[in-house]
């Protein structure tokens, strides 16, 4: 047992915070508003709020609803407030989940098992336009439920609603629009796409994780916000996360149906077994009541008028940003966004090499590949944390172009030598190149990352998707290994 990763006697307390604390120090600095992913953060009163009310409530198990009335009336209460939000009427229900992923996973499950019993489907297809979120992939993935991808507007990135419905076949079960997608924060013609649903008599999922939340108070503040909930005829459910834009902690988004007879297609029971008789909602079976304590104590405590103010701050804030980049010569925004996510690119300071003068200015933005019509480019999440740093950011990324305009020799050469390279990986012997591929762009053991990426990326962008993917994979693999013990 010399080598145990175990402590024998347990740590101290104050030895246990002072690592974990010592474990974050790479980590992202989020709280800076330098960082346009990941976090939603609502400042340090909303996470007081949120840390308390989850760790109150940590160790209640959502299993079963009997057992803590305090969840069930929690989780009746956000569903209540979700369905008002989006306009659904009394008939609308739904479910409190761990997140989008989740959510998307049982709209599509409920589909697929609601088109079983009415429509004795067995071979499930849904239509998904490319810019649904990978999740719909993932829940075809496990579901067994076959994703039609259809083309978008090579202009606007919206869903292009005439492919959607030449992809339907007789084992069409549903649907999917998204307001807004996440790569171009662009809302889906979601009144056509749902008219085509009723039409055929389908289901029509919106997927509003990023934007069904944030998108009525745009709207409420006077921008334009095309039609997308349930105020739409033929939209059948929604997919809502509140870890986003209603600031609440990760592990909670929502899922709304129209219809209880859809949303019972959702559930699993079990009495077959020698335990407990198993009613579960959700895919989890036991789980913290963290999540949903915390994101009912946020919710209340901004209330209606502290997340309309908040809006109003991300609004302006996105409206300068898209304007600041159509002013720089050369930085494009692609399409129109109505959410604060905007994608932007340009041809003479290429968005990789710019993430990284971006990276070394103190940015954070998302870099996003090519697919489709959708060339690479950047990404922004804006969050009320960014706000305030509108007008540095705006002055950086013009700095930043203006270098990377200037280096864009160097980076042409390391994109002829990506597409060589990614030419030479399309053979069935492609997989074994990629450990050495991996090593030749300086990225260490455990996935450390280079401090520039634009190789990386570069390489990404130009191999082939199913590649990409397994590449991912290996990757992945290789990061997520066992602990050593440390000397
Ligand atoms: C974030 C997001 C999802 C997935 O949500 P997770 O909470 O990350 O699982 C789905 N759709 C859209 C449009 C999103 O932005």
């Amino acid at each position: 047992m010399g080598s145990s990763v175990w402590p024998k006697q347990g740590l101290s307390k104050e030895q246990v915070f002072a690592k974990l604390e010592e474990h974050r120090k790479d980590d992202l600095a989020w709280r800076s508003g330098r960082l346009f992913a990941y976090v939603y953060d609502g400042g340090p009163e909303i996470e007081e709020v949120a840390k308390k009310a989850f760790t109150a409530f940590m160790s209640e198990n959502g299993l079963d609803p009997t057992a803590f009335p305090s969840l069930l009336r929690f989780e009746n209460e956000i569903i209540a407030m979700a369905r008002e939000h989006l306009h659904g009427g009394d008939e609308v229900v739904g479910a409190f989940t761990s997140g989008g992923t989740e959510s998307i996973i049982l709209a599509v499950k409920a589909a697929r098992d609601f088109a079983r019993a009415t429509r004795g489907i067995t071979t499930p297809e849904m239509v998904i336009p490319i810019t649904a979120h990978a999740a719909f992939h993932k829940a075809a993935h496990y579901l067994g439920v076959k994703a039609i991808t259809t083309a978008i507007d090579p202009v606007t990135y919206r869903a292009d609603v005439a492919a959607m419905r030449e992809a339907i076949t007789p084992n069409t079960v549903l649907l999917v629009g998204s307001a807004s997608g996440y790569a171009h924060g662009v809302v889906d013609p979601i009144e056509d796409i749902a008219a085509l649903a009723q039409e055929r008599g389908l289901l029509c999922h919106v997927d509003g994780c990023i934007g069904g939340f944030l998108l009525p108070y745009f709207a409420r503040l006077g921008a334009k916000v095309p039609l997308f909930d349930f105020r739409v005829p033929g939209v059948t459910s929604m997919s809502m996360d509140f870890h986003k834009y209603a600031l609440c902690p990760k592990g909670a988004s929502c899922v709304l149906y129209r219809s209880d007879d859809v949303r019972r297609a959702q559930f699993f029971t079990c009495a077959s077994w020698t335990g407990y008789t198993m009613i579960n909602t959700t895919i989890q079976s036991s789980k913290s009541g963290g999540p949903l304590a915390a994101a009912w104590a946020v919710m209340n405590h901004v209330g209606d008028e502290g997340y309309l103010k908040i809006a109003a701050g991300l609004l302006e804030a996105k409206n300068q940003i898209v304007a600041a980049i159509r002013e720089t010569p050369g930085l494009e925004v692609m399409g129109d966004p109505e959410m604060c996510l905007i994608a932007f690119r340009s041809e003479e300071a290429p968005p990789f090499p710019l993430a990284d003068a971006m990276k070394a200015r103190g940015w954070h933005v998302q870099p996003q590949l090519a697919y489709g019509p959708s060339r690479e480019n950047l990404h922004l999440t804006i969050n009320p944390s960014n706000v305030k740093h509108t007008a540095a950011f705006i002055e950086a990324l013009r700095s930043a172009t203006q270098e990377v305009k200037g280096t864009r020799s160097a980076y042409a050469e390391a994109e002829t030598f990506a597409r060589a390279f990614a030419e030479k990986l399309t053979g069935p012997d492609a997989f074994a190149m990629l450990p050495t591929l991996v090593a030749s762009l300086g990225v260490g053991e455990g996935g450390k990352m280079p401090e520039k990426m634009a190789d990386v990326n570069a390489l990404m962008n130009a191999v082939p998707r199913d590649i990409q993917e397994r590449l991912l994979a290996y990757f992945v693999s290789s990061m997520f290994t066992p602990a050593k013990r440390e000397p």
